[in-house]
């Protein structure tokens, strides 16, 4: 009989700018008895909600209950960039277009199912545009390499018959108001999420049909008789099902050890400033090289915020410390006033940092992984569209709900090896502190 111990919580590191401008509309309820359920979800950022939401569809009269460690939206499903990107974008390639084309269309084509879900969940749950904003997003390029990296970009996007159009660095100031820029390259399939309000307003418009409880961290997991027993501070679940959409937390379930690669990536957000020279309202830029700086703009009531994420490391610890946190955003102070001169009185308001799952061979960590135990983990660095769609799978395999989109995405390998440690620790950072060196004015 399994009886797993979760060996650790997760914890953030700085309070996210997202989360802090969003307001919360709908009361906390942690686990509170013992508790039996048909469905039971554990984690409730992307692949959760997703994962809880498919199976009300799929199962309207069972009983699902989703439990998070914390609070809705101050985990990193609250404090990422908020590109829900349609157009692959691999993180630890380097590059942005890694596959042959039939890989590449068969993954535009899983992207769009899982943002055509997302964006079926904002109509239905009231989300504004500016928590849901299919507005496209800019690849933005400030060197030379960038410019080639975009003219690539382009060419692949051409072969296999996708919209894009190159921006000049006119087109780049009267977007931004920045002279930074070289060019860009738009596609316009990228949604802009407000990450903690799209989170909040899921949850938010779910909650009528699940059980959800927060601050209800699952402290073990056994599986007794048939069914799955999870022990939370104060309560349990049982539950014939489970479904885990903890991303990195896999390994503290005892699952995947040695096969996962914990990366962080940290941000700022300015003060709300007013009248400065940083072009439209809105808008969201992605580096042309991915190891560079995303910069995105947000505006409302007639002031506007500018965050600023870069750097990734890649780090055992569940936290990043303080210092870490504001060596990073000395940085990003400086990359911002290289971009916006006329910003430099503007201060960070918020700095943070969060934690993504990566694996060696970019694939997720997917499947009934024990009896009546799936896993929807490992998102790969862009889990608003990658974690939703594993969420989406997860409830359709635990159901036994066929479909090509299904086969496809289980006829994956499972994530790779990692070199023990230390050499993966060794590893991994010169390859990424390399990366970001070559991004030189990208970052
Ligand atoms: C600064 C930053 C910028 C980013 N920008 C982007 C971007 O622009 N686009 C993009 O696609 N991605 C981006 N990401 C990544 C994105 O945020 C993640 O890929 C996404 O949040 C993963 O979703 P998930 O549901 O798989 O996991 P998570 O969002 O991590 O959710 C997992 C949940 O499980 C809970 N949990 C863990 N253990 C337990 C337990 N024992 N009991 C109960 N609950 C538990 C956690 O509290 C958490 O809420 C960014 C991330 C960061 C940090």
């Amino acid at each position: 009989m399994s009886d797993l111990v979760v060996k650790r919580l997760p914890a953030e590191s700085g309070t996210s700018g997202w989360e802090a401008i969003s307001k919360r509309c709908f009361p906390v309820r942690t686990l509170d008895g013992d508790v039996s359920a048909d469905w039971l979800v554990i984690g409730a950022g992307f692949a959760g909600l997703s994962a809880a939401r498919r199976l009300s569809q799929l199962r309207p009269r069972d009983k699902i209950v989703l439990l998070e460690a914390g609070e809705i939206a101050k985990g990193t499903a609250g404090r990422n960039s908020g590109y829900m990107i349609d157009v692959p974008h691999n993180l630890s390639s380097g590059e942005y277009s890694v596959a042959g084309e039939s890989a590449t269309k068969a993954e535009i084509a899983q992207n769009r199912f899982a943002i055509s879900f997302a964006a079926d969940a904002a109509a239905e749950y009231g989300m504004s545009e500016r928590t849901f904003d299919p507005s496209g997003k800019v690849n933005a390029a400030a060197t030379v390499r960038g410019m080639r990296l975009n003219a690539n970009y382009g060419r692949s996007l051409e072969s296999i018959g996708e919209k894009h159009s190159l921006l000049d660095a006119r087109e780049m100031r009267e977007i931004t108001g920045s002279s930074y820029y070289l060019g860009g390259l738009y596609t316009p399939g990228a949604v802009m999420i407000q990450p903690a309000d799209y989170i909040r307003g899921f949850a938010a418009g779910l909650a009528p049909k699940i059980d959800l409880f927060e601050h209800s961290p699952v402290l073990r997991l056994e599986r007794l008789g048939g069914s799955w027993k999870a022990k939370s501070r104060s309560g349990t679940v049982t539950a014939p099902k489970v479904i885990l959409g903890v991303n990195g937390h896999i390994e503290d379930f005892g699952h995947f050890r040695g096969r996962l690669m914990h990366v962080f990536t940290y941000a700022s957000m300015t003060a709300p400033f007013a009248g400065r020279s940083t072009g439209k309202d809105r808008w969201a830029l992605l580096p042309a090289d991915p190891m560079g700086a995303t910069v995105r703009k947000i505006s409302s009531d007639g002031s506007s915020r500018i965050v600023i994420r870069t750097r990734f490391t890649y780090d055992w610890a569940v936290q990043v410390g303080e210092k870490r946190l504001a060596g990073i955003a000395a940085e990003q102070r400086a990359s911002l006033d290289a971009r916006f001169p006329d910003l430099k009185d503007v201060p960070f308001e918020h700095v943070w940092a969060g934690r993504l799952c990566l694996s060696r061979n970019h694939v997720p960590a997917f499947g009934e992984i024990e009896e009546g135990l799936y896993s929807a983990c490992c998102e790969n660095g862009l889990g608003t569209v990658k974690s939703t769609l594993a969420g989406v799978m997860a409830a359709d395999l635990a159901t036994g709900t066929r479909s090509d989109m299904l086969d496809e995405f289980s006829d994956q390998p499972g994530p790779a090896r990692l070199p023990p440690e230390p050499l993966a620790w060794l590893g991994v950072n010169a390859v990424i502190r390399l990366q970001e060196l070559r991004a030189g004015r990208e970052g």
